[in-house]
């Protein structure tokens, strides 16, 4: 079967591999249809000197496809089904594990694509447990941003940061593929958003999204807009995955008691902290990695609803590369999918 495997830093090929054996008891097998590209493809494709991994690597964290095999013991599935995956071998039996906190798993086997074989393959075996079903109506393309980019900003917004209606949350990255989700998760719940982007095109974009409103963080200080358009009390959250260059700029941002969730660090990875801000102003600061198996449910309830992600671009597997560059280099609005 064809698989699309890293082979060295920044080095992909289309290899040939055997074919998947039957499915284990437990097991679903999984014809992929499509796979969604995240960030954290980007810091594979780039090399992690520090992460655990052996190459050649199939590549691909976030994923949708069909029922192709039950194993023995499965039920609730058959073949044909739409389905997607959860994006981390967890381990199902530890602690966080059985109370659905599956993100925090003490013995995970690693995150799909980046330390073990992912989904950019033909077929795959995975245990039943993490295999969801597709609801009627939602396209594979669609439902290949659930596992990871949806659930991440359903498990940021509402898990971590408690967003509620009627409150103003800064979304940073607002052309980015998570960042367009929160736009528009959040304005489905009657929240007021503003938003940074790096051009006026995609603030155009950004505002067609459902954007109150839309700062070109190149043209202008971010902190300083936010204050004037929140008459100077500042946001209720901020999504963060920016890092080092805007995390200082958005706890400026925060009113007191306000809750800052950050899932990333695109710009770099450390900065400084004023505590005596921290405690006075009385901030919350949550780091967020990943979701839960409900999160993606909840996800594909959202796009089966009409909250669809935005599609930047679809490429075949031998245009990944392209689409790596595509989102290393921040060009992009909304998602890039592969096809299988
Ligand atoms: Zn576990």
């Amino acid at each position: 079967m064809r698989a699309l495997t890293l082979v060295s830093d920044r080095k992909l090929e289309l290899s040939e591999l055997a074919p998947a054996p039957p499915p284990g008891a437990d097991e679903v097998q999984i014809r992929v249809r499509a796979v969604a590209l995240n960030h954290i493809d980007v810091w594979g494709w780039r090399g992690m000197a520090f992460a655990k991994r052996r190459m050649p690597l199939v590549v691909g964290a976030e994923a949708a496809g069909e029922i192709a095999v039950i194993g023995g013991n499965v039920v609730g599935f058959k073949a044909g089904d739409p389905v997607v995956m959860y994006g981390a071998l967890t381990c199902g039996l530890c602690k966080a594990c059985r109370e659905g906190r599956d993100n925090l798993c003490e013995n995970v086997g690693g995150v799909m694509g980046f330390h073990i074989d992912g989904f950019a393959r033909e077929l795959v075996n995975m245990p039943a447990r993490l295999v969801i079903p597709v609801p009627a109506g939602v396209a594979l393309r669609d439902a290949a941003c659930a596992p990871i980019a949806f659930a991440t900003v359903q498990h940021m917004l509402f898990d971590n940061a408690k967003l509620e209606p009627g409150e103003t949350v800064l979304v940073h990255a607002g052309g980015s593929g998570i960042g367009s989700i929160a736009i528009k998760m959040a304005k489905a719940i009657g929240a007021t958003v503003i938003t940074t982007v790096g051009d006026d095109a995609k603030a155009e974009k950004a505002k067609a999204l459902g954007a109150d409103h839309v700062i070109n963080y190149r043209t202008q200080r971010f902190e300083g807009v936010v204050r004037k358009l929140t008459e100077k009390k500042g946001v209720d959250v901020v999504f963060e995955h920016v890092g080092a260059e805007t995390f200082n700029g958005s706890l400026l941002c925060l009113k007191r008691g306000g809750r800052l969730v950050t899932c990333g660090a695109t710009s770099g990875a450390s900065t400084t902290l004023n505590l005596m801000q921290l405690f006075q102003q009385q901030y919350r600061i949550i780091g967020s990695f990943g979701a839960s198996v409900r999160n993606i449910r909840e996800s594909l309830a959202k796009i089966a609803a009409g909250i669809l992600p935005v599609i930047d671009t679809e490429v075949t597997l031998e245009e990944a590369e392209r689409g790596l560059a595509r989102l290393e280099s921040r060009q992009v609005f909304g998602k890039i999918v592969l096809r299988l």
